[in-house]
């Protein structure tokens, strides 16, 4: 069976084919500049038409869409009452559900009667209890505005912890794992038998661990303080916490993780600090997710930095695991979402 897998972003598509159950990637590629000044590419629908001429045949498509808010907490084939609680969703997501959406949309023209399944982002963390995904804020502004820790790399960190299970020979429902998604955003996850039981990440992708260029977690005081301080409106604010902050707002040099390493082995101090706050930021999670697992016997290591740069990994595990009766394996393995996104779809249409 062949399937499609779309990630339709703001101004891009990208897609992957696989041949299921087999696992086999068939082809990939993407459409960028999508309704972009001077792009002979105007909209979503002529990005996928295109997309869709390079591919002989499709038997399913799997969406990854990046919130599914409480509405969705699993893989769902979409019909109208899905495309409605998507819409619904982009409330909260404004940024990506509705180009999510426009992926969707333009496969139902095109493509008229072949399935497809949205794999959301946020639907592997529903699992969290109430207790760790409630902020300590008016209760209303969670049963009125759907304010409460969310998560996301969902898709990523449930793929990594199946896939350190199956390299481990161990059932994930007897594993406590903590997943380190490290790209240029980045977020850890506690994974209890198989469930996630609390993220970093929390109503948007900004809370956590330090980032790229998104500074995670700091002291909610400071964003009027530093408003007044700056006379930055709130569109301001949200670029400065979003794009300006956390490996480059720090080092003032880059987000790039390689650049700031290479920087700092020639003794350049701010983007040495820049690392070690990243570092710090990141085990202090690890310490506390241990803490509410009462134990961990897996640490996973996956996306750009956690995948490629082995003087962080050593950095963060550091001595870490002293005081534990057993030290958690440590595994790096690989991301792969588009190929989780084809394996929940595969999953829900293949009886
Ligand atoms: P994104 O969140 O944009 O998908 P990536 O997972 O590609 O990000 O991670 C980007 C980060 O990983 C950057 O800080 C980059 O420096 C770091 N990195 C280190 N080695 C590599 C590599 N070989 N390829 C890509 N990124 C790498």
């Amino acid at each position: 069976m062949k399937i499609l897998v779309i990630n339709s972003g703001s101004s891009s598509i990208k897609y992957k084919l696989f041949q299921m159950p087999g696992r086999k990637l068939l082809s990939k590629g993407s459409i960028e500049h999508i309704a972009e000044k001077g792009s002979e590419i105007k909209d979503h629908y002529s990005g996928l038409k295109l997309i869709l001429s390079k591919i002989n045949s499709v038997d399913a498509v799997g969406h990854r869409v990046v919130h599914g808010a409480e509405k969705f907490k699993k893989p769902l084939l979409v019909d109208e009452a899905v495309i409605r609680k998507i819409k619904q969703c982009s409330a909260i997501a404004p940024l990506h559900n509705p180009a999510n959406l426009a992926g969707i949309l333009a496969c139902k023209k095109l493509i008229p009667g072949v399935r497809q399944v949205a794999v959301f982002d946020t639907a592997f963390h529903q699992s969290i209890p109430d207790y760790a995904y409630i902020y300590g804020l008016p209760y209303e502004l969670y049963t009125k505005l759907g304010i409460r820790k969310y998560g996301f790399h969902g898709t990523s960190h449930e793929y990594v912890a199946h896939e350190a299970a199956r390299i481990l020979n161990k059932k994930l429902q007897r594993l406590k794992i903590i997943t380190c998604h490290l790209g240029n955003g980045c977020s850890i996850t506690a994974v209890d038998k198989g469930k996630s039981i609390d993220t970093s990440m929390g109503f948007t992708p900004l809370e956590g661990l330090v980032m790229g260029t998104r500074s995670g977690d700091l002291d909610p005081a400071l964003i009027p303080h530093i408003m007044r301080k700056r006379k930055l409106d709130l569109d301001e604010i949200d670029t400065l916490l979003n794009k300006a902050s956390g490996l480059k707002g720090i080092s003032g040099i880059s987000n790039d993780m390689r650049i700031l390493e290479e920087k700092a082995s020639k003794g350049n101090k701010r983007a040495q600090l820049a690392m070690d706050i990243f570092v710090y930021r990141i085990r202090k999670y690890i310490g506390a997710y241990i803490a509410i697992m009462s134990g961990c016997d897996c640490l996973v290591f996956t996306a750009g930095i956690g995948e490629n740069q082995k003087s962080v990994r050593s950095k963060i595990t550091k001595n870490i695991f002293k005081h534990l009766k057993k030290a958690p394996k440590v595994l790096v393995i690989p991301t792969n979402e588009e190929l989780m996104i084809a394996k929940q779809t595969y999953q829900l249409i293949k009886d």
